[in-house]
């Protein structure tokens, strides 16, 4: 008997049950996109099976776990401590304002190619803030609320566990105030940063999405192909990207 018999039977069941994997998937996204309030909802459901393949690149690429949420809503836990933390010292691609900064190893690495990007253009890079443990922004939000009052502390100072430099995965550059965005140092970032990976977690306009007023110099990373995705899908605003895709797993793991 020819085995074409078998194997055409086969390749149309093969056939029939990814098709209805995708069309499950597909039902998913859009009873998640229910949930949320995102602006590009539309453009989503316009070009679902895109999105999906798009979505599946990025989450195979997340091999470091850099895509968890963390805002007003979502803390962290007082005892969490990235595991692969390196200390940052005097090097060759990028300056350090203090000498108790450290970041995971992933974002080390992209920092250090970033950085010899921008020397190529004539920039250096400078890092003035990285992880921070809960106690120590237990500590920073404490002096912000004494020194600001407890609405302006809210506006730009993250609660502990509620911030994402507990994630190491967090940069502060440069002088860490307003006109950092008009320094060389800060154009170059709002140019570049994407394309090795590191969003702008805060930027000008979406207070009432993140939570925190405009904070030019606050840099999260969150990977090249996530950088891509924040892009084409969620209007280039990370808050966005990451509550959807809390929401998709939470629901994923529902099924
Ligand atoms: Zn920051």
């Amino acid at each position: 008997m020819s085995k074409k018999i078998f194997i055409l039977p086969l390749l149309f069941s093969l056939f029939i049950s990814v098709s209805c994997a995708n069309t499950e998937k597909e039902q998913l996204l859009a009873s998640v996109l229910e949930t949320l309030n995102l602006p590009s909802e539309k453009l989503i459901l316009a070009n679902k099976e895109q999105f999906l393949a798009d979505m599946d690149t990025v989450l195979a690429a997340d091999k470091d776990y850099l895509l968890t949420l963390v805002d007003k809503q979502h803390y962290l836990s007082k005892d969490y401590v990235p595991e692969d933390l390196v200390p940052l010292v005097k090097n060759n691609h990028y300056a350090i304002n203090r000498n108790d900064l450290s970041l995971r190893v992933p974002v080390e690495k992209a920092l250090c190619i970033m950085s010899d990007a921008a020397a190529n253009d004539g920039i250096t890079i400078l890092v003035s803030s990285t992880f921070r443990s809960y106690d120590y922004q237990s500590k920073l939000y404490a002096r912000n609320v004494k020194q600001l009052g407890q609405v302006a502390a809210d506006r730009e100072s993250a609660k502990p566990g509620a911030s994402q430099h507990q994630l190491g995965t967090a940069i502060d550059f440069g002088s860490i105030t307003d006109d950092f965005v008009e320094t060389k140092q800060g154009k170059w970032l709002a140019k570049n940063a994407m394309k090795y990976g590191f969003s702008l977690s805060f930027p000008e306009g979406y207070e009432d999405v993140t939570g925190y007023r405009y904070e030019c110099w606050h840099y999260r990373y969150i990977g090249i192909e996530a950088c891509k995705m924040q892009q084409k899908w969620f209007g280039n605003i990370q808050q966005y990207m990451l509550e959807f895709l809390y929401a998709w797993d939470k629901a994923s793991n529902a099924q």
